[in-house]
């Protein structure tokens, strides 16, 4: 990124010279629903830690009271962090709790505590300079070192940097932030967000990130609209700005008018009532109107958040990922009993309902639990092809697995499936780990089904083979479509060129779903595309019978399969797949809705209520969004 980064000053330089007080629309990747409305507060805290300059220790201050200065900080900031730990504990469970948990021991590291110790005595500098100074170059180490997961703790020693800084200045986190307001901020770090879950702000608006870094999940387990990847909000907003923040469109609008803040408080309302709703409509059945059964079922990351199920009308866990269980607890050993009774709990609060639990997806974007460096890391070493040559890791696993399935319903995913050979391999494994639980006398279901993860193109165009196989297909839409499209689902840069609703990706996809018909196997969707209202139609008619979502986009999805027949949506796929581009797609299958499901278009585009023409009035689709430079007339809506 760094070759680019003259153009993007450009920009921003240009954005701050001709910054107006009036209006301003953007956009972002809304990561939690929900719409906040209040008065923005800057955030200062960034990803980069505060400048604390150097001082010489003068006659009155004497470097032993420096020193006590230092341990005084590092004593509240673990007091903060208890309560940062309790907070996620109660709201998000056990494993949530471990990210901090690791922080908190990073603050009594001997390495480090010793050596701003050492810093403070040797050099008689300040105790806020030693801090920077050791956390700095203990950080640069990480970071060029050869180790993904490292690099990732990096980030929390960068944290808890921030922290003790902020508590040698006695600044209260808190005391920053304005009840009620929408916190607008360069980066949060995870903690922050749970502290600030105690101020009842109504939102946040963040220049970094994307839907999956820990911040966002946070937010989402706690409920918190948010947007996040806007790229400089920071800039245009200034504390005390009114500000509407929407979370479902990634949307945030700055000194909004007066008309756009009515529209925004009506949609709210409507939100509002559709979430009330909610428990009227989780107990109607996902049926179009022409009686085809659409089954709906949730992805889960947190146990916590099986607690949802019900409400949002899933019908078990179609995607449960664990690798979150590792990277909360910023540990890399799975441990075989807390891996078994964190699957126990899931299965045993999701039955008589299914859950999928995927085998761990390390790699890629998520971390490796040992050194490891690649150029390519998407192409690389993840999925199963890190489980297949770490067999200790995959048998720890399907222990686990089997032994939960003693209570309920189990489904064993296979995740990063490419060649027919690697199920084989899993196959025989999982025989073996049968085996040895049988002469154990353990309880588990002999017939556990293992279904794959159809994210690789290879996969879906030799679907037929891979049907044979497999018990049953997950397609997993935000990788097939990254590899589809040789587009980065993470890099900004390329975003406006990443979207499922392109030709290409529809065409694996109903290759992928016949092949499964064909061989009388469960075929559902659960990447980021099942969760999007306006991709249902298209899914339906492709021929999928399974969405598997994050549950609170759940009963919107039942709402567009309610208002719609099977056979319209066969017809509207197969045009939309001799389309030749994802505009061209989006376009149409939003007129399409809008005929169909008016309330929902209503709601996915809020301003379809304005004067602009119907056509235009379409809020951008996701895949469209300009990231992160705003497109001028994005502004004027
Ligand atoms: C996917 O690739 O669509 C998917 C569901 O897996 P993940 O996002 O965890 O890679
Ligand atoms: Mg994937």
């Amino acid at each position: 990124m760094s070759g680019d980064a003259a153009p993007l000053e450009g920009v921003v330089a240009d954005r701050t010279r001709s910054e107006e007080r009036d209006e301003r629309v953007l956009n972002g990747i809304g990561v939690a629903p929900g719409i906040a409305i209040g008065p923005a507060c800057l955030y200062a805290a960034s990803g980069e830690p505060d400048e604390v300059e150097a001082r010489s220790l003068s006659g009155e201050e004497t470097v032993g009271e420096e020193v006590e200065r230092f341990e005084e900080a590092v004593g509240r900031a673990e007091d903060e962090l208890d309560t940062v730990i309790s907070i996620t504990r109660q709201k998000l469970g056990e494993e949530s709790a471990g990210i901090f948990e690791a922080q908190r021991l990073m603050l009594r590291d001997e390495a480090l505590y010793e050596a701003v110790v050492e810093r403070i005595r040797s050099e008689a500098v300040n105790a806020g300079f030693a801090i920077e100074a050791v956390m700095r170059e203990h950080r640069q180490r990480i970071e060029a070192g050869p180790s993904d997961y490292l690099r990732e703790r990096a980030a929390d020693l960068a944290d808890v940097q921030h922290r003790l800084v902020r508590h040698l200045r006695r600044e209260h986190l808190l005391a920053s932030v304005e009840p009620g307001s929408v916190v607008v901020a360069e980066d949060l770090s995870a903690a922050d967000v749970v502290l600030f879950s105690r101020r009842r702000l109504r939102g946040f608006a963040i220049d970094r990130g994307g839907a999956t870094t820990h911040v966002s999940i946070i937010a989402r387990a706690l409920g918190v609209p948010t947007v996040a990847g806007l790229g400089d909000a920071t800039g245009p907003i200034e504390s005390g700005d009114p500000v509407v923040l929407d979370g479902l469109r990634g949307e945030v609008v700055v000194r909004p008018t007066e008309a756009r803040r009515e529209r925004y408080h009506a949609r709210r309302a409507r939100y509002q009532r559709q979430r009330d709703e909610q428990k009227n409509l989780a107990s109607l059945p996902s049926e179009t109107c022409d009686g085809h059964a659409v089954r709906l079922s949730a992805n889960v990351e947190f146990s916590q958040e099986v607690r949802l199920l019900d409400e949002c009308g899933a019908k078990g866990i179609g995607l449960f990922r664990t690798e979150m269980l590792l990277m909360m607890r910023g540990d890399v050993t799975l441990s075989a009993e807390s891996t078994f009774e964190t699957y126990k709990d899931v299965v045993e609060h999701t039955a008589p309902q299914p859950t999928t639990i995927r085998l761990l997806d390390l790699g890629g974007d998520k971390m490796l639990p040992m050194a490891h460096r690649e150029d390519n890391p998407f192409l690389g070493w993840r999925g199963i092809r890190v489980l297949l040559d770490k067999p200790e890791i995959l048998k720890t696993q399907l222990r686990a697995i089997l032994r939960a399935s003693a209570f309920g319903p189990v489904r064993i995913l296979v995740p990063m499936i490419t060649q027919l050979e690697e199920i084989r391999r899993v196959r025989a494994f999982l025989e073996k780990v049968k085996g040895e639980l049988r002469a154990e006398g353990t309880d588990f279901d002999e017939d556990v089904p293992v279904g794959i993860m159809v994210e690789v193109p290879a996969v879906a165009l030799q679907a037929g083979p891979f049907a044979e196989a497999a018990d049953f297909f997950s397609i997993g839409t935000n990788d097939l479509t990254q590899y589809v499209l040789a587009t980065d689902r993470g890099n900004d840069l390329v975003a406006g060129g990443y979207s499922e609703f392109h030709p290409a990706v529809l065409t694996l996809i109903k290759r992928i779903a016949s092949a499964a018909r064909a061989a009388e196997i469960p075929v559902s969707v659960c990447g980021e595309m099942a969760g999007d209202a306006r991709a249902t139609p298209l899914l339906v008619g492709l021929g999928i019978d399974e969405l598997s979502a994050s549950p609170t986009y759940l009963p919107e999805i039942k709402r567009v399969v309610r208002a719609m027949d099977q056979s319209e949506a066969r017809a509207l796929a197969g045009s939309a797949l001799s389309m030749q581009s994802a505009e061209e797609v989006t376009a149409r299958v939003d007129e399409w809705l809008r005929a169909r499901a008016a309330d929902i278009m209503r709601f996915l585009d809020a301003d379809a209520e304005t004067t602009a023409p119907a056509t235009e009035a379409t809020a951008p689709a996701k895949e469209e969004r300009p990231m992160p430079e705003p497109a001028p007339n994005a502004e004027e809506l």
